[in-house]
């Protein structure tokens, strides 16, 4: 496959909903290969499968350097290497092209590491049922399949992810729903893995159906690169679909604003058309995205195209991937520089995860500078100097009617099932008539 004998690309618009509007972004599609038929290229089951998966496949694609020849056969061992032709067709030249650099093994994958976990988030020691993490009272994540359509080299869930199992077996999959049908304290379900979007709309659909069978369930996520990596797995009838089962809120995970093409805009611009709230995380890696111009470019871009920007994480020890983290130092100089520059609704939250299952720990900027018993002095984004004079411990109150939803709280915290449904009425003042 020529990817690189295909270089013209075709201007297309971002047209969000009125064709006369002016155009602040403009998409370009993947430069999709001559020998290539459209109807092949925007077939996500043709883009499935002719991943490149072998060194041989790498090689016909790229001028492979020394380095990433040499880790190819270890790297496989490690983690398995899968790419779409499509997101190949998005990495440039350069070696350390930061598309590259995701989806291609290094030698530096294989060396000894500062940190190297299989299992970084601790999930193993959370997992009371076949592919369920329970880490969280009322949250799961329930690992759908393991197969990813591409490989990222610093995917955190390496002792899992790319094994090749496929769809959950029957009796994981019975088994696991019924952990979710008997813990009635579970509110949230994140569908995972892998990739849930690598499966069938018959297979996702039937997740999906089953999962609102539970009664005590109120919200789905589901986590994708999908989005990213083959957009063309999500057109209207797609969206459609998840649409009848909302609350169904989609998390995807674009890293670098090159990864947003035409393609990928229109698999947004479905989703979100048809009702799906669409939030984006993203991981800081080195030598890829940690800089705030990315960051913004990136955060600005999909903010456009309706997509909250909602997490920027740490990228997590998992083994393999020392060369892909930045320090924490780095993160938060980043963040520093957006703050203030960036609109609060484009602004990532930065977090990382407590190895070994402890947790998320947020980080925002902190403008505090002194603290007295009266007040707090500040120095803002842009250095202003500033007080905040504190009310005092005496005159702070609690809401009156806050007893009302305690019950709901104390619900929430310990897990447990909650009411069939919670009436949420609001306060009844008939007006008298004079209006
Ligand atoms: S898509 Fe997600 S689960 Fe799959 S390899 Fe990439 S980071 Fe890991």
């Amino acid at each position: 496959m020529a990817f690189r004998a295909q270089n013209i690309r075709k201007l297309t618009y971002q047209c969000l909903q009125d064709n006369s509007r002016p155009v602040k972004f403009k998409f370009f599609p993947a430069p999709k290969p001559s020998s290539v038929t459209s109807e092949q290229w925007n077939s996500w089951t043709w883009q499935l499968q002719k991943s490149l998966k072998t060194e041989r496949q790498f090689a016909e694609v790229f001028d492979l350097t020394q380095s990433e020849r040499m880790s190819f056969q270890q790297g496989s061992e490690v983690f398995n290497i899968r790419t779409t032709p499509y997101y190949a067709s998005l990495c440039g030249e350069h070696s350390e092209d930061p598309i590259r650099k995701i989806l291609m093994p290094r030698e530096e994958e294989l060396a000894p590491g500062l940190q190297q976990m299989l299992d970084p988030l601790g999930e193993k020691k959370n997992n009371p049922a076949p592919r369920i993490i329970h880490r969280y009272p009322d949250r799961v994540l329930f690992l759908v399949t393991d197969i990813c359509s591409v490989y990222c080299r610093y995917c955190t869930r390496k002792h899992f992810t790319g094994q090749d199992q496929a769809f959950i077996r029957e009796s994981d999959y019975q088994e696991a729903l019924q952990y979710l049908q008997s813990h009635a304290g579970i509110r949230e379900v994140i569908l995972s893995g892998g990739d849930p979007l690598t499966l069938s709309d018959t297979q996702l659909e039937r997740v999906l159906s089953d999962l609102r069978e539970i009664e005590h369930l109120e919200i789905i996520r589901i986590g994708t690169r999908i989005p990213v990596v083959c957009p063309m797995r999500i057109n209207d009838s797609f969206s459609k679909m998840l649409r009848k089962y909302a609350p169904v809120f989609l998390m995807t995970h674009f890293n670098h604003p090159k990864e947003l093409t035409a393609e990928s805009t229109e698999a947004l611009r479905s989703l979100v058309d048809h009702g799906v709230p669409v939030f984006n995380q993203m991981v800081l890696l080195n030598g890829v995205n940690n800089h705030p111009a990315i960051v913004q470019a990136l955060s600005r871009r999909l903010l456009y195209l309706r997509v909250k920007p909602y997490y920027m994480f740490q990228c997590d020890p998992s083994i393999g991937t020392d060369h892909l983290r930045t320090s924490l130092e780095d993160s938060l100089e980043i963040q520093k520089e957006l703050w203030g520059n960036l609109s609060g609704l484009a602004m990532p939250n930065l977090s990382l995860d407590i190895p070994d299952g402890g947790g998320k720990a947020g980080y925002t900027p902190n403008f505090e500078i002194e603290r007295t018993a009266k007040k707090i002095f500040f120095r803002g984004w842009d250095g202003v100097l500033s007080e905040y004079v504190n009310p005092q411990p005496e005159t702070i109150v609690k809401p009156i009617d806050a007893a009302e939803y305690l019950p709901e709280w104390e619900q929430l915290k310990s897990g447990k099932q909650g009411p069939s449904f919670i009436e949420c009425a609001p306060n009844e003042r008939i007006l008298p008539q004079i209006f």
